[in-house]
């Protein structure tokens, strides 16, 4: 049973949703997005729809394979271009109009979307997380969806409890999964929710279109380490992928997109060129690109793709609105 503030705050998701999607068609044809750069974050991928039923991984507004492949169709046929980070590097004909597409965490299922790279012959981002593709552990985030999940715990309790342990180093994270599910929580459910392994991840390295990049070792929050750590989670996760696929990454998405100036610092001095935040906004092109490349990502949402690809474009997300609901 939803409660009565459940209701309330889906309700005004739902009338701030359908706003958009009437307001921001009319709002792009008359502005439209040239010199713009729209860059989307994803998490898994699902197969089908059945898998998705499976609840073994946090829902997190990810698509299904099919539904991706509409994604990438919708902008292709709206004339964007699909860009990878080191095009930023060297100077764009900046009057285009341009989308990336990056995948966070280092899920298996990322590999669906290999086939959709090289049927429109694309290009995306991989963000890897060290220590789960080392361990092949279940991300904690789904470890608490699937277990509440399966208690029947609500989806907003569900999400008010992983924001709590967001707070969390990562070694507070483990222990408190250790004690409340156990320590085959760990073990994956199926090859919805498992981690590449690192075979895997060669694999995909080795793809024309796949770049991978850092998205630290353990995953770690970074705004709650200190800088030596934040190094450390950084340059650890560097060298775990360069010694796997033979290259340095050169991109850094921080997770769960929190960050501060010595996270930035940090990611400069290593050599990054390009690092990636979760704020919900377009990036204006050009950038200055002989200093650290800092964009904004949009969370790819399952909506109907027509509707949502306009309606992402005013910087509002379902997911922000209604974080900004809860706060309040
Ligand atoms: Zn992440």
């Amino acid at each position: 049973m939803q409660s009565i503030k459940e209701t309330l705050t889906n309700n005004l998701r739902r009338l701030a949703e359908n706003i958009g999607f009437l307001i921001n068609p009319l709002i792009l044809k008359v502005k439209g997005e040239n010199s713009q750069l729209l860059i989307f974050y994803f998490h898994g991928l699902y197969e089908s729809a059945a898998q998705k039923e499976l609840h073994h991984i946090d829902p997190q507004k990810n698509m299904t394979v099919n539904q991706f492949d509409e994604f990438v169709n919708y902008f292709l046929s709206h004339h964007y271009i699909f860009l990878k980070p080191e095009d930023l590097l060297a100077d764009l004909k900046i009057e285009n109009k341009y989308v990336m597409i990056t995948f966070d965490d280092g899920y298996f299922n990322n590999m669906l979307a290999l086939d959709v790279l090289n049927k429109y012959k694309i290009p995306s981002v991989f963000f890897i997380t060290a220590n789960n593709v080392i361990t092949n552990r279940s991300y904690w985030w789904d470890i608490i969806y699937k277990y509440r999940f399966k208690q029947g715990v609500s989806e907003l309790k569900i999400q008010n409890e992983q924001e709590l342990l967001k707070q969390l180093k990562y070694e507070a994270i483990d222990k408190y999964i250790l004690e409340n599910f156990g320590s085959d929580s760990f073990k994956p459910w199926s090859d919805a929710d498992r981690p590449l392994t690192e075979k895997e991840v060669r694999l995909l390295a080795n793809s024309p279109y796949a770049v991978i990049g850092n998205h630290t070792y353990n995953h770690a929050i970074l705004p709650n380490y200190n800088k030596e750590e934040i190094t450390d989670e950084i340059s650890r996760s560097n060298t775990f992928l360069k010694n796997l696929t033979g290259i340095t990454p050169t991109s850094i998405a921080f997770p769960n997109g929190n960050f501060n100036k010595i996270c930035l610092d940090v990611a400069e001095e290593i050599g990054f060129r390009v690092a990636f935040n979760a704020v919900p906004k377009k990036n204006n092109l050009p950038v200055d690109n002989h200093r650290l490349i800092f964009l904004n990502r949009f969370m790819a949402s399952n909506n109907y793709i027509k509707h949502y690809g306009s309606f992402y474009r005013v910087g509002y997300t379902p997911g922000s609105i209604k974080a900004r609901l809860r706060n309040h």
